[in-house]
Formats: C-alpha cells, sequence, structure tokens
C-alpha cells in the first residue's frame, strides 16, 4: 500500500451546519442522520429506494441509481463531505464521488470490504490472522480446495454475502455440486471452518490525524446466520482484549482510515483472535453504543467524518442489544411496556422474515 493511502487524510473539517451526504438509505444511514441532526449537521441521502428508513429522518434527499451520473453530480453539488452507511457502493460512484467531494472512508477501502478475497488477502498481507481460505472459480477447484482443506469447511461467495446469504456449510456428507449451485455459482471463497469459542467484534474510528478510539469488544451471538445479540462489552481475557485492539488499530492504521470501522472476530478455545471480516461503517454490534456509552458509534462516525475530535467511547453501563427480525418487530407494545427496554424501530413498513426491524437495548449496571 502507498504512503499516500496510509497516512491520514490531510483533509478539512467540516463545522456544525455542514452537510454530510450518505449514500445507502437503510437504518445505519437514519441513526447516523439523527446523530448528524443532534449535533447540528445537515444531511442528505442518497438511495435508490422510496421512502427509505434515512430518508424519512432528513429534510434532503435523493432517490435515484449509484450509477446515475447526474444524480451523483447533484448530490456531490450539494454536500460538503460524502460517506457511506454501506460498502456494496460500486467503486466507479465512490470514485467519481470522491473526485468532487472530500469523501470519507476512501473508495479504495470499500473497494477492499466488498470482497471477501480482497478483504482476507489484505489481511493476510498485513499479517492478521485469518481462518484458512482459498479462492475457488468453478466446481473442480471447489473438489480440489475441499480435499485440500479438509472437512468441515465454508464455502461463500465472494461478492454480495452479508447475513449468511451465498454461504453454504460443506459438511463430510454435503455434495459439492450442490453446495456450488447454493453458493449461487460465481467466484467464492473457501474456508476453513473455525472452532470458536464465541464470536466478538471491535468498532475503532480513526480521525483526519490518525487519532483513533475504540469500544470495548464485544460478544455477538447469530441466529440463522444473522446477528441476534450483542452483549457489551464481552467476557474476555485482558489478553485476548489486548490482542482484539491491537489487530482493530493496526488494520484502520493501515488502511488509512477516515471514518469508522468494525472488526468482526472470532475467539477460539485458546484464545486466538481471528478476523472474520471487515465493516468500514457503523456496524449492528455497536447498536448498544447509542444508549450505554457517552459517544455512540454514529455520533462517532460523524466526529471522524467531519474531522471533528473523536468522543469518549467509555460505557456507563453494560448493555444487552436484541435484533427485532421479521415478525419479531410485531412485540413492540410489550417492549414499550417493560421498563427496562429502550425500543429503536426502523421505520420499514414490510416485516419480511430476516429483515432487521429495530432493535432492544437493554442496560446494566457495569460489573
Ligand atoms: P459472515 O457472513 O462471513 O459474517 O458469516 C456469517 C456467520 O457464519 C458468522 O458470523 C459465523 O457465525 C459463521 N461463519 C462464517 N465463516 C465461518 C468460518 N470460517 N468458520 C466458522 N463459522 C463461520
Amino acid at each position: 500500500m502507498s504512503a499516500d493511502t496510509t497516512s491520514p487524510e490531510r483533509g478539512q473539517s467540516f463545522a456544525p451546519g455542514a452537510t454530510i451526504g450518505i449514500l445507502g438509505g437503510g437504518q445505519l444511514g437514519r441513526m447516523t442522520a439523527l446523530a448528524a441532526a443532534r449535533l447540528g449537521f445537515r444531511t442528505h441521502v442518497f438511495c435508490p429506494d422510496h421512502d427509505s428508513p434515512a430518508a424519512q429522518v432528513t429534510a434532503v434527499s435523493t432517490v435515484a441509481a449509484y450509477d446515475d451520473e447526474e444524480a451523483l453530480a447533484a448530490f456531490a453539488d450539494d454536500v460538503d463531505v460524502v460517506t457511506f452507511e454501506f460498502e456494496n457502493i460500486p467503486d466507479t460512484t465512490a470514485e467519481f464521488l470522491a473526485a468532487h467531494k472530500p469523501t470519507r472512508p476512501k473508495p479504495h477501502i470499500l473497494h477492499i470490504a466488498q470482497q471477501r478475497l480482497r478483504e482476507k488477502d489484505f489481511l493476510a498481507s498485513i499479517g492478521v490472522p485469518v481462518t484458512r481460505y482459498q479462492a475457488v472459480a468453478d466446481v473442480a477447484a471447489l473438489h480440489g480446495a475441499v480435499a485440500a482443506m479438509g472437512r468441515p469447511c465454508i464455502l461463500k461467495s465472494a461478492q454480495f454475502g452479508y447475513d449468511g446469504k451465498g454461504q453454504v456449510r460443506i459438511a463430510g456428507d454435503t455434495d459439492l455440486r450442490e453446495a456450488w449451485r447454493r453458493m449461487g455459482g460465481t467466484l467464492g471463497i473457501l474456508e476453513a471452518e473455525v472452532d470458536f469459542a464465541l464470536e466478538a467484534s471491535v468498532i475503532i474510528a480513526r480521525g483526519i490525524d490518525g487519532e483513533t478510539a475504540l469500544y470495548p469488544p464485544v460478544e455477538n451471538r447469530h441466529r440463522n446466520h444473522i446477528l441476534d445479540e450483542t452483549i457489551a462489552p464481552a467476557t474476555l481475557a485482558p489478553s485476548t482484549v489486548a490482542s482484539a485492539e491491537g489487530i482493530a488499530r493496526q488494520i484502520a492504521q493501515e488502511l488509512g482510515l477516515v471514518g469508522l470501522l468494525a472488526v468482526e472476530l472470532f475467539i477460539t478455545r485458546k484464545g486466538d483472535v481471528l478476523v472474520n471480516e471487515l465493516a468500514p461503517r457503523p456496524h449492528n454490534s455497536g447498536h448498544w453504543t447509542v444508549d450505554a456509552c457517552v459517544t455512540s458509534q454514529f455520533e462517532q462516525f460523524v466526529r471522524a467524518v467531519c474531522g471533528l475530535p473523536l468522543g469518549s467511547t467509555a460505557p456507563h453501563s453494560a448493555a444487552v442489544m436484541k435484533n427485532l427480525i421479521g415478525d419479531d418487530v410485531d412485540r413492540w407494545r410489550d417492549v414499550l411496556a417493560d421498563p427496562g427496554a429502550k425500543l429503536h424501530l426502523y421505520g420499514k413498513a414490510e416485516a419480511r422474515p430476516g429483515r432487521k426491524m429495530g432493535h432492544v437495548t437493554r442496560l446494566k449496571p457495569i460489573s
């Protein structure tokens, strides 16, 4: 990586009153726009869908395709700084915007994080521990790779996979042709299955001057491959916390990040830390920070993107965050009746199975 991309951006800072352009209209954009408003910033959301969760809470929004250059140019004209609430934006879109306005994080970071092979190659190249993996381009390659890797292993589509989509576990009796078809039959990555003790994540912010701030590692429990609960902070040995934090700092530094980065981790039974995935934006496992920390991940994201000093990441409470997925959202009345529960809903009209509709945070004193 060149010095240019690893050195912190010697960029401008933006004061309250400025307009932050957000690509993407989901709940992460919504909560970012709310945090921005709290600090006196304006937001302009760019999203292909009508009535997106983020557009509902911002005065200005554009509904257009990500490759609509006319709409992108008008958007760039209207905003002072550009950011993203998800990483699957076409490279050309991010580069187009970066040519017009300060864009944080920089497009090369999205490029790395939006494709699993590039991401793992990057992590391996900087010496960050990851599970064994191999690229697979077709069924014949899959046969060879599974023989070399051993079963069980996990086949994932290299691109556009999230929440377990495009992901197949290859057990002792799994038919490989069928696994290839279920994965989507596109370029894939085969990973050795990690026998983890728990899954965790660390969220780090990095400012324009290279200053970093980390939230404590949290434990993430999944149901049907979708995050179900985050327990904050995670119960981990101090040495495991230190290595998780060291890894997050190293990745943010090597990327030349300005913004927020979530690092998803496997903690093995021996306490080793392996990186599973990166997300260069606010993350579902950081929602607890809204109710339990001095500075939420969304405010921190706004501060970093605007070149402002980072806030304190100190928790004032421990927390359990539970996602409301699909029909879970029908329980909103019961949640409101629970004096210990803090309800967050995302304004999505239709509760499809697997769709994140909201979350509930419950606080506890820090033990
Ligand atoms: P991902 O989309 O890569 O975050 O994977 C979704 C979930 O699948 C993870 O949170 C893990 O629970 C599981 N998973 C993914 N990759 C592996 C692996 N190599 N070993 C064990 N479990 C995995």
